[in-house]
């Protein structure tokens, strides 16, 4: 009877041990069963067809600064294997910005209402690349297949070109006929791109209290209608950031500790739920 049972629960254990992943930094477990090879397929297609069908700022500035910041956080991430390209979309009402798998990261020219130096630039692509470090958009597709489709999930996942995940991860990377409607990643998702971003900011050499200065700015009422977009994907409340002030103190004292003491974890978690 316990053999038999054992034979039954060793292969399960294994399956969820091979989709159980880390994000960077925060060392936070993850459950994501879609392969990383798969996933960063998807955002090639999915890039291929941005550039393809959309229109690309023409506005010099605009593109030098992001292919300029968007080196240097590049660098910092010490992700060899990732492919980070940086582009600008020509919408001016829109605010925002957004990263698929494998790193190639989409910024709208609205972003610059805002964003008006290099370190509110760098808060904003080390946050997109954060979560494409962290692969936050696997890590949702893997939650919205489980609601979908419970016991077929991972059999559904190792398959290459299953539509319905081509679907799902459409609507969650915010490209295809919805492009521009970037789905909101939770919440701990949401203060794990803080973290993991400021740590790039700061490897990068970027003001960090240029990231406070640019959520303070999202937060002002008076702020230009094109920042609804961003604000409607990244809640710039409170709690964010008292979060985010949380994680420049920390950074700072880990600086000041001399080499071999041992590191708190920069964790995102501490009561955070969604
Ligand atoms: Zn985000």
């Amino acid at each position: 009877m316990r053999h038999r049972l054992a034979r039954l629960l060793v292969p399960v254990a294994l399956l969820f041990v091979a989709a159980c992943d880390s994000a960077p930094y925060t060392e936070r477990r993850q459950l994501i069963v879609i392969p990383q090879r798969q996933e960063r397929a998807m955002g090639e297609r999915a890039a291929r067809d941005i550039l393809r069908t959309a229109r690309l700022s023409g506005n010099a500035a605009q593109n030098a600064a992001v292919a300029r910041v968007g080196r240097r956080i590049a660098a910092a991430s010490q992700a060899p294997d990732m492919d980070w390209e940086f582009h600008v979309l020509d919408d001016d009402r829109t605010a925002n910005a957004f990263c698929l798998p494998g790193g190639k990261v989409f910024v709208y020219s609205g972003l610059f209402a805002v964003a008006r130096d290099d370190d509110a630039l760098a808060t904003v692509l080390a946050h997109e690349v954060a979560h494409a470090l962290a692969r936050h958009g696997a890590e949702r597709a893997t939650l919205e297949l489980g609601a979908q489709l419970g016991g077929a999930i991972l059999q559904l996942a190792m398959g290459d070109e299953d539509p319905r995940l081509a679907a799902i991860a459409a609507r969650i990377w915010g490209y295809g006929s919805n492009l521009g409607v970037v789905l909101p990643y939770g919440r701990k998702q949401e203060y794990e791109a803080d973290a993991i971003g400021l740590r790039l900011m700061d490897k990068a050499g970027y003001d960090l209290e240029g990231a406070v200065r640019f959520w303070e700015a999202m937060r002002r009422a008076d702020a230009p209608k094109p920042l609804w977009a961003f604000v409607s994907t990244h809640p710039a409340d409170d709690s964010r950031l008292e979060k985010i002030r949380r994680d420049i103190r920390e950074i700072r004292a880990a600086k000041r500790r001399p080499p071999g003491a041992e590191l708190p974890s920069a964790t995102p978690s501490g009561g955070l739920g969604g």
